[in-house]
Formats: C-alpha cells, sequence, structure tokens
C-alpha cells in the first residue's frame, strides 16, 4: 500500500488553518535566501503557497551571494527583535563562504521554525520541548497517522545528515525503536537494509535502495528527492520495491508534503513559545 503524505497533509493542516483562525492575531515567517539556488526558490515558492493558503504573512529577504556576513548577521538579530515575525528559516543550502552554523544559531530559539539551532538540538535529545525539526517530524506524524508503532522494530536510517537523519534518530528513540544508521562509508549497505523492519532512506541518490536490497512486508519511507531527466524521484527504486514491501512513500506525495505542512506546525508551535 502506499503511503498517501499529500492526504495527511491536507487534513493536519485543515486543523492548523482552524487553530490559526483562533488565534487572534496574524503569523508572519520570515525565510532568508542567500544566493540563487533554483531548488531553494521552488521550495521558497512552496512555503509562500502555503502561508497564503493558510493566512500566514509571508517575506521573503534574498540576499546577494556577495552579501557582507555581518549584514545577514545584522538582519537576523534585527528579525529576532521584531515582535510582527513569528518564524525565521535560513534557506539552504547556503555558499560555501558563509558560515552556517553561526547564522543558524543567531536565530532565536523561539522563532526557530526549522529547530536547527543548538538549543533547539539539545532540547530535542533531552525531550525538553524542542521546535522539531520539519521533515523529522513530519515522518512521525505520518507514522502515527498510519497506525504504526516503532517500538521494538528495527530501523534502519541510511544517511546520518543534521537537517533529516539525527534528529529523526532521537524521535524515534524516544519512541522505543532499535535504530541502526547508515551512511556513505557503510561497508555492505544491503546487510543492513534487508534487515530492516522500516527503512528510511535520507541520501538524495536516486535509486540507491533496489528490491533486493528491502525485507519483504517491510515499511519503507523516501525522503530523498532528485531530479532525473526533469522527473523527480527518490532514493528508492519505487516501482520494482513497492510490491514487495507492505506500506511504501512516493516521490513526490510522500514525505515532501508533510515536511511543508510541519513547517505550519512549527510556526504554531513558535507563536506559543513566544506568547509564554
Ligand atoms: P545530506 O546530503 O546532508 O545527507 C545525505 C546523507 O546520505 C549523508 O549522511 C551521506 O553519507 C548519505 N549517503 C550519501 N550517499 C550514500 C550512499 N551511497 N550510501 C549510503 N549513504 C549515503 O542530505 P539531507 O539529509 O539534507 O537530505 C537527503 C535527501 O532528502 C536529499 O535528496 C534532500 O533533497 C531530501 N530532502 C527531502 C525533504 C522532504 O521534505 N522530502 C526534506 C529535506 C531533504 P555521509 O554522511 O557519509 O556523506
Amino acid at each position: 500500500m502506499i503511503i498517501d503524505g499529500k492526504s495527511v497533509s491536507l487534513k493536519i493542516l485543515d486543523n492548523i488553518k482552524d487553530e490559526i483562525n483562533n488565534l487572534n492575531t496574524k503569523l508572519t515567517l520570515c525565510v532568508i535566501q542567500i544566493g540563487n539556488d533554483e531548488a531553494s526558490n521552488t521550495y521558497i515558492k512552496q512555503k509562500e503557497k502555503k502561508c497564503n493558503e493558510l493566512g500566514i504573512n509571508f517575506k521573503h529577504i534574498k540576499f546577494s551571494e556577495n552579501e557582507e556576513e555581518i549584514t545577514i548577521e545584522n538582519k537576523i538579530l534585527e528579525l529576532n527583535k521584531d515582535s510582527d515575525i513569528t518564524g525565521i528559516i535560513i534557506q539552504l543550502p547556503i555558499p560555501d563562504k558563509y558560515n552556517v552554523n553561526k547564522l543558524i544559531n543567531l536565530i532565536d530559539p523561539n522563532k526557530d521554525i526549522d529547530g536547527l539551532t543548538n538549543i533547539n538540538r539539545i532540547k530535542l535529545i533531552n525531550k525538553d520541548n524542542p521546535i522539531v525539526p520539519c521533515t523529522p517530524l513530519g515522518i512521525i506524524k505520518l507514522f502515527e497517522s498510519y497506525n504504526i508503532d516503532v517500538k521494538g522494530k528495527h530501523v534502519v536510517i541510511v544517511g546520518r545528515s543534521k537537517l533529516v537523519s539525527k534528529p529523526l534518530f532521537n524521535l524515534l528513540l524516544d519512541r522505543d525503536a532499535t535504530i541502526t544508521m547508515c551512511h556513505s562509508k557503510t561497508n555492505n549497505l544491503i546487510d543492513y537494509t534487508k534487515n530492516a523492519d522500516i527503512l528510511i532512506s535520507a541520501t538524495g541518490k536516486p535509486h540507491l535502495i533496489k528490491e533486493n536490497m528491502v525485507k519483504e512486508n517491510s515499511i519503507i519511507i523516501d525522503v530523498g528527492i532528485s531530479r532525473v531527466n526533469d522527473k523527480l524521484c527518490g532514493d528508492v527504486d519505487f516501482d520494482n520495491v513497492k510490491d514487495k514491501v507492505s506500506l511504501i512513500t512516493p516521490v513526490p506525495g510522500g514525505v515532501g508534503p508533510m515536511t511543508i505542512a510541519m513547517i505550519m506546525n512549527n510556526m504554531v508551535e513558535a507563536y506559543k513559545k513566544q506568547k509564554n
């Protein structure tokens, strides 16, 4: 069966819209872009569209790739102080010459919609009410809506990024999964993937996960997004894998819409934290 992330996300967004309507205030998301990465332009447009649908103000600040880092730092500090701004996202990736860690950690943790500041990371590890990164949170919500209990299951995560895989590790561990993390230096990836009750792939390597690498009746979550011959595809060889497993997310229409929904979810979370 195919996991329909699109329809789950729409239900969640309906609830978030109701919640926002009852807030009696206007939320504002500010996305900071540095440079002109083509994929970033698309992701920012998606965020803007969703904000418009939910009645959230959207502010896009675009710096050229020649901008002085100090100017960007000062803008972040200004946005932190601006009570009209609910949430701040630095659209990644940014050009290598900038200190991405420094810039991210200038964001007020209560406005850190992506949950990427050190403070939110530590809070996640300590289960101390963090803002949780959107893609991992979206995957947890998908599990919840399909009644997938990860307790005691062997979950294999392929990828070890700060954005997706590491926070996902914490969320799954807190839900009593047994987790193996693989990466590009893992020898014989197949030895791990074919023993996974739940396989989550977040590499951005198209069709890395083949039919012989998955266990029968397992659950497959494909986070990867790549463009091949002008078509979007995931890390998983979907057509050949789908009939062997019990549940699988498609690309597009799986994890992607959940990520966007969780950005909106985190806007409400951020608002509540600032109010308190
Ligand atoms: P990163 O590039 O930061 O991380 C990729 C990870 O995959 C690394 O840990 C890398 O290992 C590992 N990897 C690469 N090649 C292999 C391989 N052949 N075998 C095993 N592991 C490998 O990516 P992100 O985590 O940020 O994103 C991953 C993918 O998910 C991308 O396609 C991205 O576009 C997509 N994405 C999708 C989202 C959605 O909403 N659906 C949201 C965010 C990302 P190593 O550490 O050793 O280099």
